[in-house]
């Protein structure tokens, strides 16, 4: 028998998951997801280190809660002897009261199913996964790892919108996302590169979501996304800043309702709207028409004018890290981008690939470890059970 800890990223179309041996090194077992939920999902499922393979179709009605039961399965089915001791789920929101990683007890469930305001296209489908692992593998573990919390520590002015203190006390603030990916670089750059973490580092995290973060010391001064994730850079299919005039205008001018403004801006905008062809850089990149052309030169043009003022936010930048889809594998992007930002001088250009799952895996195992220590039992109130109404201010259980 072999214990394992299993990373669980369930998004608005897909079930991403990497499945790692539970110890110091963290040995990846198995790596796979389902992707394209809602129209034509597949499910693929790699085991490390061999040619065995898993691809296959799954019905079109299936939803994120049946791509996880599956993946449970096929584990399952695999006869290794492995045995889920913890899981660890990916939560793109932890609101203002979550910046650590979490055991999720009935508590702080009932807390994060209160924010799936703040976060309609993803809060659901984790804790729909949180779900159906409980009710699968009863009292285990299980773990929320935010992407809101490496920018917690924000000076108020970068979290803060220009707005009435009223409005931000009711929760009208910034937050930031991308968290587990820039905690990854920074991590990646303390261990390869002590010297370049202490200083001036912005991290492009470019990828179908895209974003931009501002680090001192490797913590998070500023960032591009707000209070959704909606904001910043422009996107595979999310329009990134705009005008809130604009919105009102759609509204009350062209008679659309929130509904559908929402869908616009989410679905509807960045690249794929600019360009009318697709959201997909890769596809863009080898597409010969002129509206590929525009769309990829408005990314890299206001990629890099946010990059610009994420310098302004640090007082000058030492160096730029590119990371995500787009970020580590498209040379022409970061060339183009590069190319609006010869005035700015960088010292270093580098790359780091984004490895959440694991940066994950390793919070699973320490939560793990200091429950341990503090002889916690992290599993005794199931994320299922009732909700009571929680004392004003309890305590986080991780
Ligand atoms: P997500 O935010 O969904 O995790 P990814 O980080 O996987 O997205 O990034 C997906 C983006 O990366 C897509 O636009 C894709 O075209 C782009 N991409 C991946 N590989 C390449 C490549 N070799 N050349 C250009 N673009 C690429």
């Amino acid at each position: 028998m072999t214990d394992t800890i299993l990373v669980l990223n369930a998004g608005s179309s897909s079930v991403k998951f990497q499945l790692f041996e539970y110890s110091k090194e963290l040995p990846r077992l198995l790596v796979g997801s389902v992707v394209g939920i809602g129209t034509k999902p597949i499910l693929s499922i790699e085991r490390e280190g061999t040619d065995k393979k898993l691809k296959i179709e799954i019905p079109v009605h299936e939803t994120q809660k049946q791509g996880v039961q599956r993946i449970i399965d096929w584990i399952e089915d695999l006869k290794e002897g492995w045995v889920i001791k913890v899981v660890a789920h990916r939560f793109v929101h932890g609101g203002p009261e979550f910046f650590e990683p979490t055991f999720i007890n009935a508590e702080v469930f009932h807390k994060l199913k209160a924010i799936i305001p703040l976060a309609l296209l993803h809060q659901p489908h984790h804790l729909a996964a949180v779900s159906v692992i409980e009710k699968r593998l009863k009292n285990i573990p299980q773990i929320a790892c935010f992407d809101t919390a490496f920018h917690a520590h924000h000076a108020a002015k970068f979290t803060n919108f220009a707005i009435p203190q009223e409005m931000t006390d009711k929760g009208v603030r910034r937050y930031g996302f991308h968290g587990l990916s820039y905690a990854w670089s920074a991590q990646y750059l303390k261990k390869h590169h002590p010297d370049l973490a202490k200083g001036r580092v912005v991290v492009a995290h470019l990828g179908n979501g895209s974003s931009l973060c501002a680090m001192h010391n490797c913590k998070s001064v500023d960032t591009t996304m707000g209070m959704t994730v909606l904001d910043g850079l422009p996107m595979g299919t999310r329009c990134g800043h705009i005008d809130a005039g604009a919105v009102f205008y759609m509204i009350r001018e062209l008679k659309l309702s929130h509904s559908k403004v929402e869908e616009i801006l989410y679905k509807e905008s960045g690249l794929k709207g600019m360009s009318g062809i697709s959201n997909d850089v890769k596809t863009l990149q080898e597409s010969s028409d002129a509206r590929a052309e525009y769309a990829l030169d408005y990314f890299a043009h206001h990629t890099a004018k946010f990059i610009a003022s994420m310098a302004a936010s640090l007082g000058g930048i030492d160096a730029l890290v590119f990371t995500g889809g787009i970020g580590e594998n498209s040379v022409q992007m970061r060339e183009s981008i590069l190319g609006y930002l010869e005035f700015l001088k960088i010292p270093k250009v580098m790359i780091i690939n984004a490895n959440e799952e694991r940066y994950m895996a390793e919070q699973a195992l320490e939560c793990m470890s200091k429950a341990h220590v503090a002889g916690h039992e992290p599993h005794k109130k199931s994320p299922a059970a009732k909700h009571k109404k929680p004392a004003a201010h309890s305590k986080k259980s991780a």
